[in-house]
């Protein structure tokens, strides 16, 4: 059984998930944490739950989802796994900050692995079919447990709506497709882990979301 701890961090609402097994082995995805105090809230909760960090997980990387990333990489010795085509987005962070007017604290750290997508992702007790599912980000992924029948989808599909394409690499039609071809053609049942708002199930937005019919 593995647990899901979900965090709302920085001034987009980010979502951020540590995911758990039994023998408290843990993997951060998209860390956000961007305050002080969001990473004294992040590091309480390792602390207080003795959680043994292994790595760090990016659905993309957009800057809200990355905030935290070198900090804990750093703190935790921690290795960082992404999609290879979304080295792009990794690489732009500084760039993208400037433009958003946020100040730079960090170059883009440390140089990540790149996820096997034929593979299924296994650290420990915990493990992942990474579906590629670009379009909001050239290189976005989605992290889909099976046996406790979840999906961390970061910012493809949203409760009700679908992430934006607007941005660098975004492309509408893409979206579309990997939510329709990787996403929807899992069990009605699995709930769904948003990168911003509230978990959804794929049941829930195959009958109800707007932006797919
Ligand atoms: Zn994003
Ligand atoms: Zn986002």
């Amino acid at each position: 059984m593995l647990n899901v701890k979900k965090f709302t961090f920085n001034p987009f609402s980010e979502n951020t998930y540590v995911v758990t097994d039994q023998l408290n082995n843990s993997v951060i995805i998209d860390p956000g944490c961007y305050y002080k105090a969001e990473q004294n809230e992040l590091d309480n909760y390792i602390l207080k739950n003795k959680l043994k960090l292994k790595s760090i997980l990016h659905t993309h990387s957009h800057l809200d989802h990355m905030f935290g990333t070198a900090y804990l990489a750093d703190k935790y010795d921690l290795d960082l796994w992404i999609c290879k085509e979304d080295l792009v987005t990794y690489e732009s962070y500084e760039k993208v900050c400037e433009v958003y007017g946020i100040p730079i604290t960090f170059s883009p750290n440390p140089t990540p692995k790149f996820f096997d997508l034929n593979q299924l992702f296994e650290i420990e007790g915990i493990n992942f079919e990474i579906l590629f599912v670009p379009g909001h980000s050239p290189g976005h992924v989605a992290f889909y447990n099976q046996e406790n029948n979840f999906l961390i989808n970061g910012d493809c599909l949203f409760d009700n709506s679908i992430g934006r394409t607007d941005l660098p690499g975004g492309n509408h039609q893409q979206l579309i497709n990997s939510i329709k071809n990787e996403i929807f053609p899992l069990p009605d049942e699995t709930l769904v882990y948003c990168g911003h708002g509230n978990e959804t199930t794929i049941k829930s937005e195959k009958s109800s979301n707007p932006f797919l019919y």
